[in-house]
């Protein structure tokens, strides 16, 4: 950490956090008086006591929601008042970002650094970039004879429901508010049980910056009571989801046994990176590698978890992952110079303790880690792990880990390496990496997956969709002005002049 940089440890020890949830532009105990905890996982210890929403909550909320939509409060301002609030509201994220990094820290277990290095500006730049969209998308005039004017124009879709997954709490919350609100929506966000923290304080933020009461609700609690009666709810138009693709899966099922809400699904991914061996410098290569599968544990959809490497090259390749694994330490998030910090909870490191010994089982190769450590410290800390001698269809290479696990699995020639790319039932995202022009342009487009980034680990910026093919994802694309359109609806006038 440079010299000047903020002291996080102490910043987590200081700051305020909100631990009711926000109704109406109040913040409320829930209904049933519970609250459950949310826990440090480096520490295993709890950080405070979250009131515990369920169906009641939801229904309030949602009719909080609904009364200021049909009001018009904030779908009926212009869209260039709406981008000055929402311009307003990523200021205030950027005047507490250090907070809320170290609240992310605290919450997730992923090192600091990257909640203030990665999450926050991702967190900032989308809702401005959403922002700044608002007053620049036009309607449509439709080309009909002279005696006709028609009108194609977009309409908020409503009340929008959204389930956020723990991985990265608010950079994901902000991804799904900036088009939201910008299209004059209201929602009602419940964040993952794991971690309610920066939600509940963008709440405060959102309501600083002057989006109206009611706009923005925010529902700590349980997926099965608070998530399933956001799912199910009938004045709900529209749930966007991001998580497993298992749960994805309710959503579409509540909402057929529902109200047909539109259904928005972000899905898991089981994302191969490519090797050619016309590969001359592996040391750019081997740093894209390790960040694709390292950065936050391995606990991200687009984790490049499968090394699919030209077979020539596998020894020069492995060697290199090694040495370069071995410089990710390990450790306390608050330290700077850890790079891995801990798994969400002991639930999870179990889950992912035993696809490791799956693939022990199925005779794939340990080459490195492969362990709990730092148990002593009370956290949910496993150390990089890279599997030789996988077969594709290992469990190992079919099933999402969510952690710092790689399988290396060897392929003699293109085809056969897009070929063990497209099997898998998801479709998140890819790497290639190569220097032959004609393979890269070839094979990105072969791979079916939302994003093929070639010689980098990358999901773009906010002026690029993302969203997954096959079992990755539903019906719309996240980022990008492809976003705005997954909360509005087109409607057709038709006018006969006389
Ligand atoms: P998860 O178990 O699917 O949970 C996601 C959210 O759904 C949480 O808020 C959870 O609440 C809620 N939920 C769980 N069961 C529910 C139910 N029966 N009804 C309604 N809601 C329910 O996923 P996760 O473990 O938090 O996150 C990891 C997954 O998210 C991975 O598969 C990853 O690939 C995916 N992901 C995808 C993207 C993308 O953009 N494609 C981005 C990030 C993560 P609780 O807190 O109570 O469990
Ligand atoms: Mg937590």
């Amino acid at each position: 950490m440079a010299a000047n940089a903020p002291d996080f440890g102490q910043i987590a020890k200081s700051v305020e956090l909100e631990t009711k949830a926000f109704i109406n532009g109040r913040f409320v105990d829930s209904a049933s008086g519970k609250t459950f905890d949310t826990i440090n996982p480096a520490t295993g210890r709890t950080i405070a006591a979250i009131a515990e929403t369920d169906k009641e909550d939801v229904n309030r909320a949602v009719s909080a929601a609904r009364t200021v939509f049909d009001k018009g409060d904030w779908r009926n301002q212009s869209p260039r008042d709406r981008k000055i609030a929402l311009l307003k509201l990523a200021d205030l994220v950027e005047k507490h970002q250090q907070e809320l990094a170290a609240m992310e820290a605290l919450d997730t277990g992923k090192p600091v650094l990257d909640a203030f290095n990665a999450d926050l500006p991702d967190a900032i730049a989308t809702l401005r970039w959403h922002a700044e969209a608002i007053d620049k998308i036009y309607d449509v005039v439709s080309p009909t004879s002279s005696d006709i004017v028609s009108m194609v124009v977009r309409d908020p879709i409503g009340v929008v429901g959204t389930v956020i997954p723990w991985n990265f709490p608010l950079a994901i919350t902000a991804m799904k508010l900036g088009p939201i609100l910008a299209g004059g929506n209201s929602v009602v966000i419940k964040p993952a049980e794991q971690t309610p923290l920066t939600a509940l304080k963008l709440a405060r933020l959102a309501a600083e910056a002057g989006i109206p009461d009611g706009v923005v609700n925010v529902l700590p609690g349980y997926g099965e009571t608070a998530g399933q009666a956001l799912g199910r709810h009938a004045d709900v138009d529209c749930l966007s989801f991001t998580g497993s693709t298992e749960v994805g899966g309710y959503f579409l099922k509540y909402a057929a046994e529902s109200n047909l809400k539109r259904v928005l699904l972000e899905l898991g991914g089981k994302s191969p990176v490519i090797v050619m061996d016309d590969v001359d410098d592996l040391t750019p290569v081997v740093e894209q590698i390790a960040f694709g599968i390292l950065f936050s544990q391995g606990e991200n959809c687009s984790a490049g978890s499968r090394l699919l490497v030209q077979k020539n090259m596998k020894e020069r390749l492995l060697a290199a992952v090694l040495d370069h694994f071995r410089t990710w330490k390990v450790g306390d998030p608050f330290a700077p110079d850890t790079r891995v910090g801990a798994l969400i909870e002991e639930k999870h490191m179990e889950r992912v303790l035993g696809y490791i010994d799956a693939g022990k089982k199925e005779g794939a190769k340990i080459v490195l880690g492969g362990n709990r450590v730092l148990e002593e410290t009370g956290g949910y800390f496993v150390e990089p792990t890279v599997f030789d001698n996988v077969r594709n269809d290992m469990k190992i290479a079919q099933e999402e880990i969510f952690g710092p696990v790689l399988s290396t699995i060897t392929f003699d020639d293109v085809e056969e390496a897009v070929s063990i790319a497209n099997d898998t039932k998801y479709g998140l995202a890819a790497q290639l990496y190569t220097n032959n022009l004609h393979i890269a342009h070839k094979v990105s487009r072969q791979i079916r997956a939302g994003t093929v980034s070639v010689n980098c680990f990358s999901e773009g910026d906010q002026a690029v969709p993302f969203g997954g093919y096959k079992q990755s994802g539903f019906g719309g694309r996240e980022k990008s002005l492809l976003a705005h359109d997954q909360y509005l609806q087109f409607k057709t006038i038709w006018m006969q002049l006389r």
